[in-house]
Order: structure tokens, then C-alpha cells, then sequence
């Protein structure tokens, strides 16, 4: 049974949770990155267990209303073990509200933000835009773009999964709301070719999941691509995990078709 996104926000929010002190321990090169990770998650479950149902378009959303959960945003964010990330983020707590729902607007309309008001905005709209986006009503089968049916951005990783009409479907995960939609598994997330020729795969024989790399000489973009069949169901966990993946293929020249949540 497929659950809605709200419910399925909880529940894989919780697996990552609980997944966290075991990937700490396996990575233990992110062992910080996983930490903070852990707090985010845990102010965007509670953003959601206090949110209230909105059924408009992310579009149409009056961000001035989500202000003070900004606010308690930046201010965890504040406390962040990153120096930057806690400096700018006091900084932009100094922000009125018509400044920080502007700055929202902007990230939403832009795709882009520099790298702290980034962290900022993306982690606070990755609770914010969580029951927005289970009302959205698109067809995560039919829809078949390279970006978000919910909120536009391009997906920050894949993962393959079984379901009732698609065994082994490759699946694509807006890292800014959580959305999850069909892409065949054959074709780049970013400019769409299928040229076999210019599809590279690298595989890593990761525990619990194993996890390819889908990289394109087409457009230099590339994708994590997760098997959720083999092993865990998190897959923007497992993306932030193995960072060191990320490493490698950069110094290939390839680059991310959206960087996660920490940038890379
Ligand atoms: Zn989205
Ligand atoms: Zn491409």
C-alpha cells in the first residue's frame, strides 16, 4: 500500500533516526554532519506533528504565516556546530518578517540561495512544505520531469524500489519537500538522455544499501541512486552518508544534479 506523504514522511523519518547512531558509526567522517542531520529531522517531524493541513499551491502559500517557524529554524540552526552556519543564521534572525518571507520567496522562485541562507531555507521548507506536498495531487507516475511536481527543484537523489505496477522503478526525491516521482532509470535526471554512451554507472557495495552513481558526459550532472529494494528506505539519509562518494565522482568533473541539504 502506498502511504500518503505525510505518513510517509514520519516513517522515514523515524527509520533515519533510528538508522543514525549505526551510520555513525560506519561514516565516521560525517560523524558531525549526521549529528546536526539528526536535529533537523527532529524539528522537521515537529514541524509537521504541528503543522496544519494547507491544500494550496507551494505557490500561493502566505509564507508571512510560517515566520516564527523560520524563526525556530534559525534558531537551531544558530547552535549548529558549523562556525558559519551558526553566524549567519543569527545574522539572518535579525531579519524582519517581511525580509524573511521575501528571502523564502526568493529561494522558492530562484532555486538558489549562497550556501548558509541555503541550509537555512532548504531544511526549514523540508518540514514546512511536508503536508502542502501531500496535497499536491500530481500522478508520481505520469509526471516523468527532471524536477519537482510540488516545488520545481531538481532531485537530490534516486532510489529503486518495487511497487504494485513497477517492479524495480527508478524513483526520483525532491530533497526540498520530500516528493518522490517516476523517472526511468535509463535516462539522466538533468537533461533527460538515454544515449547508453553517455551514461556512466559506478557502483559502491554500501551496508545495508547498495548504491550506484549515475553520472552523464552529456551534461556533466550526476545522481545517487539508491537500491531501497536491498536495504534501507532512506535515501536522502544514505545521500548525506556517503559524502565521500560525492568527493570521488567531483574530482571527476562530474557535478551534482542538486546539491543535498549540506551542499555537496
Ligand atoms: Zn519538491
Ligand atoms: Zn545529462
Amino acid at each position: 500500500m502506498e502511504l500518503n506523504g505525510i505518513e510517509r514522511f514520519r516513517a522515514e523519518t523515524g527509520a533515519a533516526l533510528g538508522r543514525l547512531p549505526s551510520l555513525k558509526q560506519r561514516h565516521p567522517e560525517v560523524e558531525a554532519i549526521l549529528d546536526f542531520y539528526g536535529q533537523v529531522l527532529e524539528r522537521q517531524l515537529g514541524m509537521v506533528q504541528e503543522g496544519r493541513p494547507d491544500a494550496r499551491p507551494v505557490a500561493e502559500i502566505p509564507w508571512r504565516e510560517h515566520v516564527r517557524s523560520l524563526r525556530a529554524f534559525l534558531e537551531l540552526c544558530s547552535g549548529a556546530p558549523a562556525a558559519e552556519l551558526a553566524a549567519g543564521s543569527r545574522r539572518m534572525l535579525e531579519t524582519d518578517d517581511e525580509g524573511l518571507e521575501r528571502l523564502v520567496q526568493s529561494f522558492l522562485r530562484d532555486k538558489q540561495a549562497p550556501p548558509v541562507e541555503r541550509f537555512a531555507l532548504m531544511g526549514f521548507l523540508g518540514g514546512a512544505l511536508v503536508i502542502p506536498a501531500s496535497f499536491a495531487g500530481y500522478d508520481r507516475h505520469q509526471w516523468l520531469k527532471p524536477v519537482c511536481p510540488v516545488c520545481g527543484f531538481p532531485p537530490v537523489v534516486s532510489y529503486l524500489a518495487d511497487e504494485e505496477d513497477i517492479e524495480g522503478g527508478r524513483f526520483a526525491r525532491c530533497g526540498v519537500c520530500h516528493s518522490d516521482w517516476y523517472y526511468g532509470r535509463a535516462s539522466c535526471l538533468s537533461c533527460g538522455t538515454t544515449n547508453d554512451h553517455e551514461l556512466h554507472y559506478y557502483m559502491s557495495e554500501g551496508v545495508p544499501s547498495p548504491l550506484t552513481i549515475q553520472a552523464c558526459s552529456a551534461c556533466g550532472g550526476y545522481i545517487k541512486m539508491v537500491d531501497a529494494r536491498q536495504g534501507s528506505r532512506t535515501p536522502e539519509l544514505e545521500d548525506v552518508a556517503t559524502m565521500t562518494l560525492d568527493l570521488w565522482i567531483q574530482e571527476k568533473g562530474f557535478h551534482k544534479i542538486s546539491p543535498n541539504l549540506f551542499g555537496f
